[in-house]
């Protein structure tokens, strides 16, 4: 291979992933091992394995987790709902909203840098393969920098092949979530031909992941990820960063300068050529940082080397890095509880008044009443609809009204899981002496024998009985 140059690290020129122009500037952060990367390496294992396996785990007989857009169905650790049920979505995921807030106020990024599905593919699998395919750190920026040889031209090759696999991999475990494994197991097996909507999708996620994690990288946490940019006011300065010690760090100098006094940090910058964002952890906290605890373990690897203690750079909040005591407890962090406690009331409630079933009681259209000789007759139907994942039986009782007969044919239905059925109903009244009023028609689920529902109507016929 030809002899290159390498591109130095110079203080103060490797600040961001972006040039002062606007032009990227390519990072390839170097390995480090230590306490935090194992165990991310771990919890990146267990994410990516929970997530690849959740779409095909069942709870009483459905999906343990699935949105279910083509049937408008969504199924929920063993709940299922259905497009009524929109409203209790806007619970979880204010509910999820809140929760993430308290947490970013406590841990700080902790969720960038241990759980965002971007950090943990990126991180668990496309970097490191990465390494094993491309080498080290100063072995990718040699060869990147060099022309293109066969060597070069191979690995590169393979590289991109392996990443497009893997975006495939990412697709699909995405797509499980919206359609069924067992149809989607199906897709995969059969022709595009035979599915080409399925494909589409398909094949355009899968080119969208391949460019997110072989070239957008950390692009997407710095410029694009609204949750990135909202940390400037979800933290404050008892939150939990990733930070230098600057009163135990500065001033810089190397062990061996011993003409003048100088802080822990031997100005290395081994802090900075792991970071994935390419930032100088010594600047402060910034937006760039995603607490991906990589400079940590860097900077103890260093400390260890030179006999100093670790925690140069480390986990603490801008108050502690100052001197001064943690304070977990704080007004914020209250407010952030209450409104995560009454959301999760207010859920809890509407899941538990929730039904496994539906029933409207509907108008047949364009006839509001028929009279026939002494008689009003209205007629209606019952839109019945089984949320539940099993068939059931439900009992059609109406509510007891003087004067009033109800003719319901199939007043003992069986409904399938997830279906519906439409039944009529007639209520004949007296036409002499008419009186709207309402109806109320009870159904019960004898089933479950747990839940029943009203449904509702208006009695039409002549004005004053005419
Ligand atoms: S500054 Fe440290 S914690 Fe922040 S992104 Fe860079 S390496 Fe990760
Ligand atoms: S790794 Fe530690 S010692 Fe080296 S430059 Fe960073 S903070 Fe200083």
């Amino acid at each position: 291979m030809a002899k290159v140059h390498l591109p130095v690290v110079e203080p103060g020129s490797m600040q961001s992933s972006l040039r002062s122009d606007g032009s990227r500037n390519w990072v390839q952060p170097a390995d480090v091992t230590g306490r935090f990367s194992r165990a991310r390496k771990l919890v990146f294992v267990l994410l990516i394995g929970w997530w690849a396996i959740l779409p095909w785990l069942r709870v009483d007989g459905r999906p343990a987790l699935q949105l279910d857009v083509e049937h408008r169905r969504f199924f929920l650790f063993g709940a299922t709902l259905n497009a009524q049920d929109t409203y209790l979505l806007f619970f979880l995921l204010t509910g999820i909203g809140f929760s993430l807030i308290l947490v970013t106020t406590l841990l700080g990024r902790v969720w960038c840098g241990w759980s965002c599905p971007q950090t943990v593919f990126l991180e668990g699998m496309f970097r490191p393969l990465e390494r094993i395919l491309e080498g080290t750190r100063e072995a990718r920026m040699r060869r990147d920098a060099g022309p293109w040889t066969l060597d070069k031209t191979v690995r590169k090759t393979v590289k991109h092949l392996a990443f497009v696999l893997l975006a495939a991999f990412v697709a699909h475990v995405f797509v499980g979530y919206f359609v069924s494994t067992k149809a989607l197991f199906q897709m995969m097996r059969g022709s595009p031909s035979q599915h080409p909507e399925a494909f589409a999708w398909a094949f355009a996620l899968t080119a969208i992941f391949y460019g997110n994690f072989a070239w957008f990288r950390e692009q997407l946490c710095i410029g694009l990820c609204p949750y990135g940019r909202l940390q400037s006011v979800l933290i404050d300065k008892d939150s939990l960063v990733v930070g230098y010690d600057t009163q135990r760090g500065e001033p810089r100098g190397k062990p061996k300068d011993t003409s003048t006094k100088h802080g822990d940090c031997i100005d290395c910058k081994r802090c900075v050529v792991v970071c994935p964002t390419g930032i100088d952890i010594r600047n402060g906290l910034q937006l760039d940082c995603t607490a991906c605890t990589a400079c940590i373990d860097a900077c103890d690897e260093i400390m260890v080397k030179i006999g100093k203690p670790i925690g140069l750079v480390r986990y603490d909040s801008a108050s502690g890095f100052e001197g001064a005591g943690k304070k977990l407890l704080r007004p914020r962090v209250f407010v952030y509880l209450a409104l995560m406690v009454i959301g999760a009331v207010v859920a809890t409630v509407s899941f538990r008044r929730r039904t496994d079933f539906e029933a409207n009681l509907l108008r047949v259209q364009g006839i509001p009443f028929v009279v026939e000789g002494p008689l009003v007759k209205n007629a209606f139907t019952i839109h019945l609809v089984n949320k539940s994942s099993q068939k059931m039986r439900y009992v059609i009782e109406p509510e007891a009204s003087a004067g009033l007969v109800f003719n319901i044919p199939l007043a003992e239905p069986e409904v399938e899981s997830m279906s519906g059925i439409t039944l009529p109903v007639t209520i004949t009244s007296a036409r002499a002496g008419f009186v709207q009023r309402g109806i109320r028609i009870k159904i019960r689920n004898v089933t479950t024998g747990k839940s029943e529902v009203m449904a509702t109507g208006t009695l039409l016929g002549p004005m004053g009985g005419m």
